[in-house]
């Protein structure tokens, strides 16, 4: 028995399915996850002494690659500081400013503890703000697990949520309205039928929680444009996309610019933190100036700030690391294109990407659903026991950072031949 296999077992008697997180469990994938006991750069490490090229990068926060000298270097100074105060630090106040300048529809900012908490607390101040009920969200776009947003389409033409967990009362969710993502329609028809009630669009600007799937062109400007009319807010969903596709976030790569935006994962650094804002005279609803309340004990930690803005800082410095991380994406990209040929669609944009097993061309939640879940599941075994880690579940992103060298795009690209030829 294998250390992880062992650890496995007896975690899965003291943690629900083994796992803080449901897709750690490699459910998706029919084996048994791999315990890491510690990575560096783009390679991590199990429990028995295996490496891995990694693809997963803690599902986005690792841009810069694991155990990044400096981070480290700056999270254990701060360390010997104090690791709570639960008071303002000079910090907050750096890392917001760093935020406006990145992203200069942050005018203003709150850290939280995650990027669920993120979008949950944007959604209140949305709804504080206009004193409307109703947000639209789309199909297959994931924003954490609070009650109102972990939903599913309903049965009804246009698209009430219904709750998609047990435990989440169907009255958690009756201010939730669903539209397809990439389908200016469905939004227009939620707007005609909910006419003056919908505080709010929430939206992923590239879909990547099913699996990567872009904005065709016009979407984003469309979701603008209706929700201006409508005197109803744009949230842009950038928990991964913020600081990903451009030190601006999608909002700077597509030029469509939000009312609210929500980040999570990279500025963090790789300790957990969330963040929420947009134009000030939205986030001043927010408590202890306005009525709309939101706090937390540990939002602004001092060791969680201090690894994010060692991150920001650095991506901020160096806006080349976009264009590396975006030509070694592209490379795999082809590598995959050129191996499978039609077998497969590859979505790529920035540093993400997307391999769906489908022949269709996957644009919208619908047509990735087309994909063949059984091969991904071999795919992924294949690599895994080639010491490749890839997202074990065909609808989540894989995560390119900068320290994914030539080398290890080499041995991925062999791994790939190897596999397609395997499949002939
Ligand atoms: N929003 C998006 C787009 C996400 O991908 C995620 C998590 O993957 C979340 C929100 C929730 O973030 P967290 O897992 O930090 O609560």
């Amino acid at each position: 028995m294998t250390q992880s296999d062992e650890l496995f077992e007896r975690s899965k008697k003291r943690i629900p399915g083994g796992v803080n997180s449901p897709v750690r469990a490699y459910q998706a994938v029919g084996r048994n996850p791999v315990f890491i006991k510690k990575a560096k750069g783009s390679h991590i490490f199990d429990e028995d002494g295996n490496e891995y090229i990694d693809y997963v990068c803690s599902w986005g926060p690792g841009i810069l690659g694991h155990a990044d000298e400096e981070v480290i270097n700056e999270v254990q100074k701060a360390c010997q500081d104090g690791l709570t105060f639960g008071a303002p630090t000079r910090k907050e106040c750096a890392i917001a400013e760093l935020i406006a300048q990145m992203m200069p529809s942050m005018e203003m900012t709150r850290m939280v503890s995650s990027g669920t908490e993120a979008v949950m607390s944007a959604i209140r101040v949305a709804r504080g703000f206009t004193g409307k009920d109703y947000i639209i969200k789309f199909r297959g776009c994931y924003h954490g697990h609070s009650d109102g947003l972990l939903v599913k389409a309903g049965s009804g033409v246009l698209m009430q949520a219904v709750p998609d967990s047990a435990g989440v009362p169907s009255g958690y969710t009756q201010y939730t309205l669903i539209a397809e993502y990439n389908n200016c329609d469905s939004v227009a028809k939620l707007f005609e039928e909910y006419k003056g009630k919908i505080a709010a669009i929430v939206v992923e600007p590239v879909a990547a929680n099913m699996g990567v799937v872009q904005p065709k062109e016009g979407f984003l400007e469309y979701l603008r444009k209706i929700t201006k009319e409508n005197d109803a807010l744009l949230i842009f969903d950038e928990v991964i996309t913020g600081f990903r596709l451009a030190p601006g976030g999608a909002q700077q790569f597509f030029g469509v610019t939000p009312d609210l935006t929500t980040l999570g994962k990279i500025i963090g650094g790789g300790m957990p933190v969330g963040a929420y804002g947009g134009r000030k005279e939205i986030m001043e609803c927010v408590a202890p100036l306005g009525n709309v309340y939101q706090a937390g004990t540990l939002s602004g930690n001092p060791i969680a700030m201090t690894a994010g803005l060692v991150t920001l800082k650095r991506l901020f410095e160096h806006p080349e690391i976009y264009t590396q991380i975006e030509q070694t994406t592209k490379t795999l990209a082809d590598a995959y294109r050129n191996a499978f040929k039609d077998q497969v669609c590859v979505n790529q944009i920035g540093s993400l990407m997307s391999v769906f097993f489908t022949k269709e061309k996957v644009v919208d939640f619908a047509s990735g659903q087309t994909s063949d879940r059984k091969k991904y599941a071999d795919y992924f075994c294949f690599f895994l026991e080639r010491g490749i880690h890839l997202a074990p579940s065909q609808f989540e992103a894989m995560f390119v950072s900068v320290a994914h060298h030539k080398e290890d795009v080499e041995k991925t690209i062999q791994v790939i031949d190897q596999y397609a030829a395997s499949q002939k």
